[in-house]
């Protein structure tokens, strides 16, 4: 097909059939739907094609580029510092992008943090920042550069400007069960990465029964393909697999994950939480040469989250993107909170031995945490606290978790879903692992 044949029906079919995609019929459909000329329905579709017929590695670099090609890519030569970013696959109490920013921040590198909305049954960083009263994700591309050259740090959606693209086909995936996906996935977060214009990307790729990959060999395959494009466009690259076989930290929803993340800046929060910002954050000094190694980074960083310095960043991007920088001081009268909470008690003695943490983080969802169409509105206060994780001993009666919603919610199911997606033997098994590879 030529630039003038090409039409958006004969490409569905092809990827229906299972053929290859051209990178010029790719274009065609990204900058046709980027501009509203090929329909949302068209392009649902084309990816439900996509999803079950894959894409190769021709397709999905031109996938990437066409995304990333929608839009600018930012320049940010004008900030002086070394600009590094983060992103996770997606997982489920996975907030720690909410102090990894900031933290990364204090310590000499800028962090041009594009970020994206829940995504099936996890949450994404932007619905949690605007759980803070008035915070605003959509920046202007002046206002973004600002504040990476003031304060080194902006957290920001896709735009109009940039990525819009991943932007529209984003809300597509969420609600048309075409996540899970690694050409898809893969494409999604590299078009945001490059063209947020940072220098490097330290990738957070979970595994395990909450992450879209559920098992390590289809991890590596996600990560390795996100490490090619990114490498191709000139980024250094680093990649972790990390555990998603429990909720990460305590906390699985919105603000309660705000809350959890101002808590860790003062220096608590959950250990495995605390640990996952860490690792991350050293990689990301040492890509942007702050730190030569990842335990002399790991220091500074501690040193930071120690001294209340994260937590005045934060409380600065907070003031500077419009919100109420109350919360920082007092996050449980200023975040929202829910009308209802519930307490889940265990039904048996034993040991936690496992989640269903894709069925936690749907609970979640269904409480109003997340989206079930395109047009739902989040209710930030909606989600969990978990009291126990894998490993923890539990009696009889005592509380396994507390639920947050408001009414109208189906609370008695959610109820019933959370306690099903808690295992509890009678002998204590391993828990998983926090980290398995590094690429
Ligand atoms: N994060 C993204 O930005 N995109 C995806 O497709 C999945 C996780």
């Amino acid at each position: 097909m030529t630039g003038k044949t090409m039409n958006i029906h004969e490409i569905i079919t092809k990827k229906r059939d299972g053929l290859e995609l051209l990178p010029a019929e790719i274009d065609f459909v990204i900058q046709g739907h980027t501009r509203g000329a090929i329909p949302d329905y068209q392009m649902s579709a084309l990816l439900m094609a996509m999803f079950i017929n894959g894409l190769d590695n021709k397709e999905t670099s031109a996938l990437a580029r066409s995304m990333t090609l929608s839009g600018k890519v930012l320049d940010l030569s004008s900030v002086r510092f070394s600009k590094i970013d983060k992103h996770s696959t997606g997982g489920v109490g996975d907030g720690t992008s909410l102090v990894i920013a900031p933290l990364c921040a204090c310590c000499g590198i800028a962090v041009p943090m594009m970020s994206g909305r829940s995504l099936g049954h996890t949450g994404g960083t932007l619905d949690k920042l605007e759980s803070i009263p008035g915070f605003n994700v959509n920046l202007d591309e002046a206002r973004y550069k600002k504040l990476l050259k003031d304060i080194g740090v902006a957290m920001i959606g896709q735009t109009s400007e940039a990525a819009p693209a991943d932007r529209k086909l984003y809300a597509i995936r969420d609600v048309t069960a075409t996540v899970d996906s690694i050409p898809l996935i893969a494409a999604s977060i590299m078009s945001k990465k490059i063209a947020e214009g940072s220098e490097g990307i330290v990738l957070d790729v979970k595994t395990g029964n909450g992450a879209f990959m559920r098992d390590i060999k289809s991890a590596r395959e996600l990560a390795k393909m996100m490490l090619k494009i990114g490498k191709a466009n000139g980024l250094k690259m680093r990649a972790l697999i990390t555990d998603m076989n429990q909720p990460l930290g305590l906390a699985v929803g919105n603000a309660l994950e705000v809350k959890q993340a101002i808590n860790v800046m003062r220096g608590g929060g959950p250990e495995d939480f605390v640990e996952l910002c860490l690792e991350l954050s050293a990689r990301m000094l040492v890509l942007g040469e702050i730190e030569k190694t990842v335990p002399c980074a790991k220091k500074l960083l501690k040193e930071s989250l120690l001294s209340g310095k994260a937590l005045e960043k934060f409380r600065r991007i907070i003031e500077l993107q419009g919100g109420d920088a109350r919360v920082v001081d007092n996050p449980g009268r200023y975040l929202p909170e829910s009308g209802q909470k519930e307490d889940i008690y265990s039904e048996k003695n034993g040991f936690v031995s496992s989640f269903d943490t894709k069925a936690i983080g749907l609970a979640a969802v269904n409480l109003g945490a997340g989206r079930i169409t395109k047009e739902d509105r989040i209710d930030h206060s909606a989600g969990f606290i978990l009291h126990k994780k894998i490993g923890d001993r539990v009696s009889k009666g005592e509380p396994l978790a507390a639920m947050f919603y408001n009414t109208g919610r189906d609370a008695n199911e959610m109820h019933r879903m959370f306690k099903n997606a808690v295992d509890i033997t009678a002998s204590k098994s391993r828990i998983p692992r926090l980290i398995y590879e590094e690429l």
